[in-house]
């Protein structure tokens, strides 16, 4: 377990923590570095509840850890920056629109720029397509990403598509901004190793019935091939429930937020299958603390080669996004400290090692 403590935690706070670890019966090693302070437990403590540890003086958050899911848990991630200067995991939500699939040329680069006119940051669409029915649309494949890059090179958004096989990452690389791993894929060990040698930035959604600690694996597994630009996605999760088409797992979004740095966004479309629900879940996702958003979007629903049936008019999403815009000013997030390396410098063995004392010497 490590409980991080405030930044404006005093010595005397310390040793008050100590002492009450003492008390317990627990060992703390005091580890500081320039941006503050954490007392490492290395004891058993799992059948302890958060509460007798959150209650200490000057302690700011309690991080109870698998070694696991040390990558994922490094401190030292945070924002993700493109190369089209869009920040997600910032101070500012993202907001990712476009249609489910990449249907033709003309349809997606007018997707793009009323996406853009709305004020999206970045632009999505699947040229991979993960479908239920192998009669159903499969995408455009290569084409489909060339599109995506006609559409990046015009609007200036920045572009995400799912890839769903290890030999479709290198010619994405070379088309589009972010990789997305979808729902489906997120157990595909292979082409996280291979998404996590890219060095590629990565969306990872939550497969349907994972848990959130097999969706850290899986960001685990892209983190220890020294790829540290991924972002989370939770797309709901498969329940009993059959008014929407998954339930979107809120709960999941707030509890990862206090278990890693890395991103996370909320996929409101996929979560409920149903466009009349995608603005109150995109308010309450913004409540919670996500990053951003991602939403299908479509110039005529009726007739979308998929998920045309959840896909919001492109005429709503400018209202959803000043909605956003309204939350984040409503519940500001805390300025961040930029992170202290960017994937070049992420290897598993660089840990925070600076000890500078024992509670119990
Ligand atoms: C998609 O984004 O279109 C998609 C297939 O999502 P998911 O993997 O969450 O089902
Ligand atoms: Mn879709």
């Amino acid at each position: 377990m490590i409980l991080v403590l405030r930044k404006t935690v005093t010595e005397q706070e310390i040793s008050a923590v100590c002492d009450g670890l003492k008390e317990l019966n627990l060992t703390g090693q005091v580890v500081r570095n320039e941006r503050g302070a954490v007392i490492s437990i290395y004891e058993d403590v799992s059948s302890l509840p958060g509460h007798l540890f959150s209650r200490l003086p000057g302690v700011d958050k309690v991080l109870r850890l698998s070694p696991q899911l040390s990558m994922v848990t490094d401190e030292r991630l945070g924002p993700i920056t493109l190369n089209s200067g869009v920040v997600i995991g910032g101070n500012r939500a993202v907001v990712i629109a476009g249609p489910c699939s990449v249907e033709g040329r003309s349809a997606l680069l007018q997707s793009a720029r009323k996406v853009r006119e709305a004020g999206a940051d970045m632009l999505r669409g699947g040229a991979y397509k993960p479908r239920t029915s192998p009669y159903d649309f499969q995408g455009l494949g290569e084409d489909g990403l060339k599109i995506l890059q006609e559409a990046r090179e015009e609007t200036g958004l920045a572009v995400i598509s799912e890839v769903m096989s290890p030999d479709q990452i290198e010619v994405a690389t070379k088309h589009i901004d972010v990789l997305q791993v979808g729902a489906r894929n997120m157990y595909n060990y292979d082409l996280l190793k291979e998404i996590g040698r890219s060095g590629h930035p990565v969306l990872l959604k939550r497969a349907l019935s994972a848990t959130i600690n097999e969706w850290l694996s899986a960001a685990e597994y892209i983190l220890l091939q020294g790829n540290s630009k991924v972002i989370l996605c939770e797309r709901g999760i498969r329940t009993f429930e059959t008014l929407t088409r998954n339930t979107l797992d809120l709960s999941a979004v707030a509890a990862v937020k206090g278990l890693t740095a890395l991103p996370v966004i909320v996929d409101p479309s996929h979560a409920t299958g149903r466009p009349d629900l995608v603005r109150p879940l995109s308010r309450a996702a913004i409540a919670c603390g996500a990053d951003g958003l991602i939403i299908e979007v479509h110039d005529d629903p009726s007739s979308a080669l998929s998920d045309g049936e959840q896909a919001i008019a492109s005429g709503e999403l400018q209202s959803i996004i000043e909605d956003v815009r309204a939350m984040e000013n409503l519940f500001p997030k805390v300025e961040k400290a930029q992170p202290s390396f960017q994937s070049e410098s992420f290897a598993p063995s660089e840990k925070l090692t600076v000890s500078t004392g024992c509670c119990n010497s």
